[in-house]
């Protein structure tokens, strides 16, 4: 773990240069199987500064159109991140997997009984050095978030609770045609264990129809609130149309960090929460809460992924 680790500092030191390099590695060995020792020569044939990448006909030329879509990308979002005070630009993820990782609940998550439930998960189960972004409730309706988030280029998923939106809908629905997608996060965000089933059903399947009439699709992801759940809990939203319950890893604030794990640490996969909230809520706007958990994404060699691309 620690040649890993040490490897991983290299690489955010040296910048997006490198991630190019190892953009075309990993392409490499994903599409070419009989090729050898390409990645270590990938590196050499990439430009200097300021010049252009030759044309290549064929998949070599494909590659390099790609390579140099995310070098543009990359180069908007170095002005972006200029412009809202990023300490950093945000790293650009990897290629999504071609084949989603399959789910399965975390040890001492499991509701009793065993049968077949929405699986429950803080981390993705992913190699890739990512990291996925989690909005929840729904209070702030913050138009800088929307701005700032596009022009960076961040993916983000919003889960969201009826009850807190106050018929503010059109926020989010600027929100989805930005390409975000949202999520269940109940009616009412009640404390669920403590409902009889009919109002646990009430509270989760109310807010798959509520959100499919506003929003035009049935949520596929559902998060309970404060991550409480039970066994009827998983059951009805898998009676409603749940595929799997993303709690998260870590949760970020303007002004700090808090970790679920032990070593206070992002992990490859890793899904961090964070919430719809202003000034009055807490010490900050949203977009200073995006640049202090960027902070520590981009300073850990983390890149923020696309969730829908994995789960
Ligand atoms: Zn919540």
């Amino acid at each position: 773990m620690q040649l890993v680790r040490q490897k991983d500092k290299t690489r955010a030191h040296r910048g997006h240069v490198v991630l190019i390099a190892l953009l075309v590695a990993a392409l490499g060995s994903g599409c070419a199987a009989g090729t050898s020792g390409g990645s270590g020569s990938s590196g050499g044939a990439e430009p200097a500064p300021g010049q252009q990448a030759k044309e290549q006909a064929g998949p070599a030329g494909a590659l390099s159109g790609y390579v140099a879509r995310v070098k543009r990308a990359q180069a908007e979002r170095a002005v972006a991140a200029k412009k809202w005070g990023l300490a950093k630009t945000p790293l650009a993820a990897p290629q999504p997997p071609a084949v989603k990782p399959k789910l399965t609940t975390r040890k001492g998550f499991e509701a009793e009984g065993g049968e077949s439930l929405p699986p429950v998960f803080t981390t993705v189960p992913t190699r890739d050095k990512v990291v996925f972004l989690t909005i929840d409730d729904g209070a702030e309706k913050d138009p800088a978030l929307l701005r700032m988030m596009s022009e960076l280029k961040i993916p983000y998923s919003a889960f969201l609770s009826d009850y807190v939106i106050n018929d503010n809908y059109d926020y989010f629905e600027q929100m989805q045609d930005r390409g975000v997608s949202l999520y269940n996060h109940t009616l009412n965000h009640r404390y669920l264990p403590g409902l009889s089933y009919a109002e646990q059903k009430h509270e989760i399947c109310g807010q798959q129809t509520r959100l499919e009439k506003r929003y035009g699709t049935r949520p596929r992801l559902f998060r309970p609130p404060y991550g409480n759940y039970n066994k009827n809990t998983l059951r009805i939203a898998r009676s409603c149309g749940v595929k799997a319950v993303p709690l998260w890893a870590s949760e970020a604030f303007p002004d700090h960090m808090e970790w679920r794990e032990w070593d206070r640490d992002l992990h490859p996969g890793d899904i961090i929460l964070t919430h719809f909230r202003g000034r009055k809520h807490w010490k900050g706007s949203m977009p200073d809460m995006i640049r202090q958990v960027m902070k520590t994404v981009t300073g850990k060699g983390y890149a923020v992924a696309k969730l829908e691309d994995y789960v």
